[in-house]
């Protein structure tokens, strides 16, 4: 470790003009506490009208409800550290319980031997196994796509069981399109032989915690994600941190590879903001596009190579205390649209002002330009009532009411090309000497909370003087099994 250095003597830029950072998610406020706790004048620019990015929580008539579920859950000390510090007791460790919808049956997930062979049949069982031996005879070389990624390991059968048609739902291209390095990265540490250990607890001790893919207990906020990003921002602050809510960053001015000012559109005028340096968690695209003047054309076609999932959630208040005591349900089947079903209760039940009521949260993975995103709320509402219904998990007649939330840019894409488009990017972006780019769509990186805190972390530590190359931040593939 560097000792600490005047980050304002670095470069030599006058201590009036503070670090930008653009966004106020999690990585953006993490960058802001870290600077201001460190007495560096600080301004946070954020698009929206709340604090939290991805990981809002979002408030309806007393229920509230994420963007998907956020699972607390790290093996950074730094960010388990701040979260604990910022939410104390409100903190809550969560039992994980949650299942797997196909063809019309539910699998517990993580599986389990019984239930698995009950749901499959002996036949069944056995097609795997055989498929499984088979690729393991004779693998499939190279191994470019996804889905020769995890025939590989699981065989065919297993992958067409248990993977494709989730996988396929939520990236809207089919398996041979998505990357393999996607698979290596968030299913590495699952295989055959570590999930079978894992269904039988005490046959192999110790073995438990590294296979962090199967975790069985999560840390959560009483009042879901968006009370800790409100803790953040509320401490930062306190230090004399400055936010700036509904500012969206159009125009990135820079000279000589540093970045001097940036335009912001705020209430429908345009502000020019000066900055020592930048610190940046909106969308790698978006930064690359908004860059004046603007980068070689081979940079900005790679920007314009980047590709995002979009996302929308539709939160149903249904009449029924208990309607099933998962978190949440992968919906693998292709009967129905939707992906995935949290039952926001069973995350905390302070998320619902009335125990006899419940609030389901039905996620759909979509295209901006698909239907479902331009489909009218009503619509959707009553798409997800009748889904909700067909999978035989509620009486349509006790939906009361629904809310939808469209979230674009979702999942950062990993499809063929975007990672020689990342290279050059990065290269680029490495010549500017007072810019940062770090969090999940600020890195295109499918990182969780953790490291996009972490990445927030390691560059204010940089601008002390320390040598972090934050693209290494890993966004660790042991503890990750599923798409998030
Ligand atoms: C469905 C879903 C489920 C997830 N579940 C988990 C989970 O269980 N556990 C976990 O750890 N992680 C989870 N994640 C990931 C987590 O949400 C992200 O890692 C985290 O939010 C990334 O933080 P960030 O600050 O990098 O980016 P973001 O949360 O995307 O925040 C970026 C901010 O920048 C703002 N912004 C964008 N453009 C501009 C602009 N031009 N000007 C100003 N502001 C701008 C945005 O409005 C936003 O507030 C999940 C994500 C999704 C989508």
């Amino acid at each position: 470790m560097h000792a600490a250095t005047d980050p304002h003597s670095q470069a030599g830029e006058r201590a009036e003009e503070p670090v930008l950072v653009i966004g106020a998610g999690p990585a953006g406020l993490t960058a802001a506490y870290e600077l201001a706790r460190r007495s560096v004048p600080v301004l946070v620019v954020e698009a929206d009208d709340l604090v939290g990015g991805l990981a809002r929580t979002v408030e309806y008539r007393g229920f509230r409800f994420d963007i998907g579920g956020h699972r607390f859950f790290t093996k950074v000390p730094s960010v388990a550290e701040l979260w604990h510090q910022l939410l104390g007791p409100d903190l809550l460790s969560r039992p994980r319980l949650s299942r797997i919808y196909y063809q019309g049956r539910f699998f517990a997930y993580p599986l389990k031997p019984l239930d698995t062979l009950g749901n499959l049949g002996l036949l069944e069982s056995l097609r795997i196994l055989v498929s499984y031996l088979w690729r393991k005879l004779f693998p499939i070389r190279p191994e470019v796509s996804f889905e020769e990624w995890v025939s590989n390991r699981f065989g065919r059968r297993l992958y067409e069981t248990f993977f494709r048609a989730y996988t396929e739902k939520v990236w809207g291209i089919s398996c041979r399109e998505l990357s393999a390095q996607w698979a290596a990265q968030r299913i590495r540490g699952l295989s055959v032989r570590t999930a079978l250990l894992n269904m039988f607890p005490g046959v192999a001790p110790g073995r438990g915690s590294a296979l962090k893919t199967l975790t069985e207990r999560f840390d959560y906020p009483r009042l879901g994600p968006g009370m800790m990003w409100e803790a953040l921002a509320e401490a930062c602050r306190a230090l004399g941190g400055k936010l700036q809510l509904e500012s969206r960053v159009t125009r990135i001015f820079h000279e000589g590879g540093r970045v001097e000012a940036v335009e912001v559109v705020k209430d429908g005028r345009q502000v020019r903001l000066s900055a020592s340096r930048v610190i940046s968690t909106m969308p790698l695209r978006d930064l690359v596009q908004a860059l004046s003047p603007p980068p070689p054309s081979e940079v900005r076609a790679a920007a314009a190579r980047l590709r995002y999932r979009d996302f929308l959630v539709v939160a149903l208040i249904v009449e029924n205390p208990e309607i099933f005591p998962d978190n949440w349900i992968y919906i693998h089947d292709d009967s129905v649209r939707v992906g995935r079903i949290q039952n926001f209760k069973n995350w905390s039940p302070d998320l619902v002002p009335d125990p006899q009521q419940s609030c389901l949260g039905l996620e759909y993975f979509c295209f901006e330009d698909d239907d479902l995103w331009s489909l009218p709320d009503g619509v959707l509402v009553e798409l997800a009532r009748r889904e909700v219904a067909a999978i035989g998990l509620v009486d349509p007649a006790l939906v009361r009411d629904g809310r939808v939330v469209r979230m674009p840019k979702a999942y950062p894409m990993y499809d063929a090309g975007s990672l020689e488009a990342l290279e050059v990017l990065q290269g680029y972006l490495e010549g500017f000497e007072n810019l940062q780019p770090v969090g999940r769509n600020g890195m295109h990186k499918y990182n969780n909370m953790d490291h996009s805190m972490l990445a927030a972390q390691l560059a204010v530590r940089n601008i002390f003087g320390e040598r972090h190359d934050l693209w290494s931040v890993n966004s660790d593939s042991e503890y990750l099994e599923e798409s998030r």
